[in-house]
């Protein structure tokens, strides 16, 4: 596995965005939402690393069903907490087509928050299918699939604690 960002610098990227969404809110209170599965643990880092007081919720949304190619999207909002008049952060792992962020904005719009931003580990350099672009960025990364800090491939590798590209090899060997 070719590791793209190890340990020590996903750390300082986490304690940047950190900084960033500080300094944004100041001490204005904070809805912020996981969106599973894919930020565990980004979430868990960066919401210890925030000053501000924090409501914390979860929503789970699900695209690849067991590919390395985004497909259609599906929302499980069973388990949100109440975000009307709410300032919303909504926190994934990666910006890719931007598809998953942008529908999520907008259930949250629905649901009467009071205002949504976006927050996000890695923003792929691809060509983005909505308006929309992340308000908090912790790292740019080229267009490869990329595994570790809570990014799978068939539910495995989430648990790496660097960021690592799979080779169209390793690719094959796990889904045998
Ligand atoms: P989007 O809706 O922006 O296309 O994709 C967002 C979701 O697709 C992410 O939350 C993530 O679960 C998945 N995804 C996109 N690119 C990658 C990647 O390189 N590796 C992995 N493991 N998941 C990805």
């Amino acid at each position: 596995m070719r590791v793209l960002l190890t340990e020590s610098q996903l750390t300082d990227g986490v304690e940047r965005l950190a900084a960033e969404i500080d300094a944004h809110y100041g001490d204005r209170p904070l809805t912020v939402i996981a969106i599973m599965t894919g930020s565990l643990v980004l979430f868990a880092d960066l919401i210890r690393r925030l000053s501000m007081p924090q409501r914390v919720g979860v929503i789970r949304a699900s695209s690849y069903r067991g590919g390395i190619k985004s497909g259609e999207l599906t929302v499980d909002s069973q388990m949100m907490i109440d975000v009307t008049g709410r300032d919303v952060l909504l926190v994934d792992d990666i910006f890719d087509t931007g598809k998953t962020l942008d529908r999520i904005s907008g259930m949250m719009t629905d649901f009467g928050a009071a205002s949504v931003k976006t927050g996000v580990l890695l923003h792929k350099n691809t060509d983005h299918v909505v308006d929309l672009r992340p308000d908090f960025v912790a790292f740019e990364i080229p267009d490869e699939f990329v595994v570790g800090y809570g990014l799978d491939y068939l539910d495995m590798y989430r648990n790496l604690p660097y960021l690592a590209v799979l080779s169209p090899d390793e690719i094959a060997q796990t889904a045998a």
